[in-house]
């Protein structure tokens, strides 16, 4: 089985957690031996928050998607914003804030969780009142944590502790975009979402009525 940052492979992923026996938990349950806590900090694109949900949802899996209110890629008030929001909902995921601290006020489109974005030693790990913080007791321990931050698995690809069942339990963080977009490295993954975004702004300057010709 190839590691590659691909959708093929993270549906692996998801099929070795359950093969090791794992169920996919959201954050209204503490942990607990055998859950698996899907999280997806969403930093630059909705459309790949989008796909990643379908595939999760053909596997019958349920993860949480941490949107930012605050993005300077995405706009989550705009049309697009709005329809993520109810896919994803409809898909049966569950919705937090991938907030910018301290900023970390919900309106009623987001349950209860919070994820610090690009979070600093200081603040990372504090309480938030009335939420859940997930880099927070009880849910962040670096033994039951993984994270593809920046397309690299700091100890390794999770999948063969997965499927054998090694972790109590896992908090696994997952950035839609390094699955989605095609490259070998952050850098060429970071190319392609450049070029789809290039193709997905002409549409959008045709649509506001740009003349292009
Ligand atoms: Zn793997
Ligand atoms: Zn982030």
């Amino acid at each position: 089985m190839s590691c590659a940052f691909e959708l093929a492979h993270y549906g692996e992923l998801l099929e070795a957690a359950r093969t090791g026996g794992y169920r996919f938990a959201t954050f209204e349950e503490l942990p607990e031996p055998g859950l698996v806590f899907v999280r997806h900090d969403v930093d630059l694109s909705l459309a790949a928050a989008v796909t990643m949900a379908e595939v999760e949802a053909e596997l019958g899996a349920r993860s949480t998607y941490l949107l930012m209110t605050e993005s300077v890629f995405y706009n989550l008030t705009s049309a697009e914003g709005t329809a993520t929001l109810e896919r994803l909902r409809a898909l049966g995921h569950r919705i937090g804030l991938h907030a910018v601290h301290p900023n970390a006020e919900l309106d009623n489109r987001f349950d209860p969780v919070v994820a610090w974005h690009n979070p600093k030693p200081e603040y990372m790990s504090e309480p938030i009142a009335g939420v859940v913080n997930t880099y927070a007791q009880p849910y962040f321990a670096p033994a039951t944590y993984r994270s593809d931050s920046n397309q690299r698995w700091r100890f390794g690809c999770p999948h063969e502790e997965l499927r054998a069942g090694a972790f109590p339990w896992l908090q696994l963080l997952v950035h839609p975009e390094i699955w989605v977009y095609p490259g070998a490295t952050m850098g060429q993954t970071m190319g392609a979402m450049l070029d789809a975004e290039r193709e997905r702004r002409l549409v959008q300057l045709a649509d506001d009525g740009v003349e292009l010709a």
